[in-house]
């Protein structure tokens, strides 16, 4: 079959490999023989990154050219139905291989890559972009691409196929957001309530708004997760609330940080030179990772721009959900 040429098959001694393992046997495999990976890793060694601290938090400013598709992407629902979608099997490039997982979802190497080993796990039916009733299985990636962190975007939030379900996921020390947060000790986090399974943590000194929940167990994360789902605001599509969201598992305790939103993209997003600076948050911008596609904005964003981007994107937590 056409579509089982797109899996990668390990061959018989390889088959007790942890999956850290197995995604470096890909990784390796795909880059010596999928040509366009090959050439944007090659680009992306050479990208140059920045430092700011916004309030405290280490912020790196990301100069990469070849994420302007995705910053810019048109994600009208008719310009989404006309284009092949390029998550379904039948659509891969043709040296484009993965691994299966769970029968359910297949990884792959991300093309376009904001970090060395950016993977995307996408479901291998073509099914809307939608977290409801999806977090035990995001939970289960982080437990088995241990040392990884598996993160969403919303259909509104910057998924770059928002009719076709997909997670992301890189290495977790990319992310400044999981440093600082080890870094901070406990009594820098508000505790909003604790039970004996359950820990739900806000760090009011972060530039985004973070709803941070923890436990040695999926399901009452799970359970958190629904309740709070139901009292975010809708947008007018309906699709499902604002959000982007990062899950990582840590010797057994899992973690997810669910950032709410208000807003797609910030106002200077669509002012005009020399005001504009070109920038379409999603998961690595919250999780510290700004990427500045044009040069112009690499080199002129500041502390201040950042602040001002979350505080248009970033949804003030609702006080109901003190549950
Ligand atoms: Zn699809």
């Amino acid at each position: 079959m056409m579509e089982d040429a797109h899996i990668l098959t390990l061959p018989p001694e390889m088959s007790d490999l942890t999956w850290p393992e197995k995604i470096d046997f890909m990784y390796q495999q795909q880059l010596e023989t999928w040509k366009m990976a090959k050439t944007h890793y090659q680009h992306f060694e050479l990208t140059k990154t920045r430092d700011i601290a916004v309030n405290g938090f280490p912020f790196v400013i990301q100069h990469n050219p070849s994420r302007a598709r995705s910053t810019c992407a048109n994600l009208q629902q008719n310009v989404i139905e006309k284009r092949p979608c390029f998550l379904c099997l039948k659509n891969l490039d043709t040296e484009q291989k993965g691994l299966i997982i769970h029968k359910k979802y297949l990884l792959l190497v991300n093309p376009f890559p904001i970090f060395i080993r950016h993977l995307t796990v996408s479901e291998i039916k073509h099914r809307p972009q939608r977290i409801k009733n999806r977090i035990i299985d995001m939970l289960e990636l982080t437990a088995l691409l241990e040392g990884y962190t598996v993160f969403y975007n919303g259909p509104l939030c910057g998924a770059s196929a928002p009719d076709h379900f997909h997670f992301q996921s890189a290495p977790t020390s990319n992310f400044p957001i999981n440093s600082e947060i080890e870094n901070q000790n406990h009594k820098k986090r508000t505790v909003l309530f604790e039970k004996e399974d359950l820990r739900v943590y806000v760090i009011p000194k972060f530039p985004m708004n973070a709803i941070m929940v923890e436990s040695e167990w999926k399901e009452p994360i799970d359970y958190f997760f629904a309740q709070l789902y139901k009292k975010l605001p809708l947008p007018e599509d309906k699709s499902e609330p604002l959000l982007n969201i990062m899950a990582s598992n840590n010797k057994g305790l899992y973690r997810l940080i669910i950032f709410p939103r208000k807003a797609q993209r910030p106002s200077c997003f669509f002012k005009n030179d020399p005001e504009r600076i070109m920038v379409s948050p999603a998961s690595a911008e919250f999780g510290g990772i700004m990427v500045t596609p044009r040069e112009e904005d690499f080199k002129k964003i500041t502390e201040e721009d950042l602040m001002q981007i979350f505080r248009e994107i970033s949804l003030d937590i609702p006080p109901e959900i003190k549950l």
